[in-house]
């Protein structure tokens, strides 16, 4: 189980290897995705609270990648934030997402991306659910919910 002190690390020294790496072009990306997902996963743009399809789901299945289909979260580690976005307490896997410092805004927090395809995804709190502890925030837009029976 991940914790703040493995998220920290990895945002200050560098991420873990990917499976695989999916790298496009912008004018690439910009063709394939929806004019709403790009500009969140592509300009780190972040969607409106409680706009997200996802946001309230609860239907078992994996979350993955909106651009390249990884899979980053579980139905099984998602909760109930009260936040307004789709929040889980860890990735799928370790290597799954990458974390950086972000200090837009004033603020310093911890940025996750898609490992994968750079695909800005929302942030990470130290303020989850024990054992943990970790709240990944994350875009509604920016993931696709595969249902599992
Ligand atoms: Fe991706």
């Amino acid at each position: 189980m991940m914790t703040w002190k493995d998220i920290m690390h990895y945002a200050t020294k560098g991420n873990p290897e990917p499976d695989r790496r999916v790298a496009k072009s912008l004018e690439t990306w910009k063709e394939e995705l929806s004019p709403e997902v790009y500009r969140i996963t592509r300009q780190h743009g972040t969607e409106a609270p409680h706009s997200g399809a996802l946001c309230s789901t609860h239907e078992p299945g994996v979350y993955r990648c909106a651009c390249c289909d990884t899979p980053l979260f579980d139905s099984r580690i998602k909760f109930d934030s009260g936040t307004g976005w789709p929040s889980f307490t860890q990735p799928i896997q370790e290597n799954a997402v990458k974390y950086l410092r972000d200090t837009s805004f004033g603020m310093v927090r911890v940025e996750t991306r898609c490992n994968t395809c750079d695909a800005h995804l929302g942030h990470v709190f130290p303020d989850g659910p024990e054992p943990g502890g970790l709240r990944f925030c994350i875009n509604s837009l920016a993931l696709k919910l595969e249902k599992t029976d």
